[in-house]
């Protein structure tokens, strides 16, 4: 793998500088955001960044002079579903979902190469209590990454910001939606929390906000976060509770008119799932922790299974695009040179 043309973007030890931007939006949803937070992903080589905008989406081989474009990467992990309970509790009365995601911690902080940030895509607590948020904030201390979460049908937003206030996107009494730079990649995560209700949705307020934040990023690759599938898996009692299906015919509309984004990507399903849609592709991430039971009928019983846990790797290259691995936590004996 080629050398990587970033500057690594360590979290900072010393406590946050008071410095953020705000930005307005027409649908009067905020992203605020810390600047020192973006700074680490900064690119080294600005002619060479410019190449990669110029060719993206048309000639993705750097043919008009610029330097090749194979040794830049981008590698954004995302984990979700972590359902993080009150200290010594379990999830659904067995899963200890504190130490799967500890597990989960250390494997992404012993990956080579390390992500340059790590997406967290909703359902960051089991029940949405204070004290669940004040776990999961001593749990992702650990985490060597920079890393941003959005919400999920698990969560609550009054809770969140009390915990992480000074976190993206959680500052505004809006929706908890930000966006951040990884590299070249710009990353939007939604917010399709719908409080008393396990479907999500995406508003005319969100929706506003969404495309005002894809119209100024039309020339960058971008993936857009959010928890709640704008899809049915086939997997019944989960179809239920997907994104409203108007709220996802409106997101299909607007996507296809940007397609630029090269992932959709969400939790919520608890398993590895892909699908077209509006013009691009979406991948839902596996939990950290229990997984849905893969039942292809539309009666089939709320059920969890114990299948391995993984998190997603989203690696950009400038001359392939985005490309989605998933790894399981836990690995087995090797590797064995052959
Ligand atoms: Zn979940």
């Amino acid at each position: 793998m080629g050398s990587r043309v970033i500057v690594r973007g360590e979290i900072p030890t010393a406590p946050v500088p008071p410095a953020t931007k705000t930005v307005q939006t027409p649908a009067a949803a905020e992203c605020t955001f810390s600047e020192q937070s973006l700074t680490g992903f900064r690119w080294v080589a600005p002619r060479r960044a410019a190449c990669i905008r110029r060719n993206h989406g048309v000639n993705r081989q750097g043919s008009d002079g610029c330097p090749s474009p194979e040794t830049k990467l981008m590698l954004l992990a995302q984990i979700s579903d972590l359902h993080i309970t009150a200290p010594g509790t379990l999830a659904y009365g067995r899963v200890d979902t504190a130490a799967f995601l500890t597990r989960a911690i250390d494997a992404l902080n012993a990956l080579a190469p390390r992500p340059d940030a790590v997406l967290i895509t909703g359902d960051l607590v089991d029940a949405g209590g204070i004290d669940e948020y004040r776990q999961l904030r001593t749990l992702l201390e650990r985490l060597a990454v920079p890393w941003f979460p959005l919400l999920g049908n698990h969560d609550d937003r009054a809770n969140f910001r009390a915990v992480f206030g000074d976190r993206a996107g959680a500052a505004s009494d809006g929706f908890a939606q930000h966006a951040f730079d990884v590299g070249d990649m710009r990353v939007i995560a939604l917010d399709t929390l719908d409080p008393g209700s396990g479907a999500g949705r995406l508003c005319a307020a969100r929706l506003a906000w969404l495309e005002a934040q894809l119209d100024a990023c039309r020339d960058r690759p971008v993936i857009v976060g959010m928890h709640h599938p704008p899809f049915a898996c086939g997997i019944g009692f989960m179809d239920a509770i997907r994104l409203a299906p108007d709220d996802a015919r409106a997101l299909d509309a607007l996507l296809r008119r940007h397609p630029n984004v090269e992932r959709i990507v969400c939790g919520h399903v608890h398993r590895p799932i892909t699908a077209r849609f509006g013009g691009t592709v979406v991948w839902c991430a596996p939990s950290t922790a229990h997984q849905v039971a893969l039942q292809l009928t539309p009666d089939g019983p709320d059920a969890l299974v114990m299948e391995p846990p993984a998190f997603g790797l989203h690696l950009w290259r400038a001359e392939t695009g985005l490309v989605t691995h998933c790894r399981c936590v836990d690995q087995g004996d090797g590797p064995y040179v052959f």
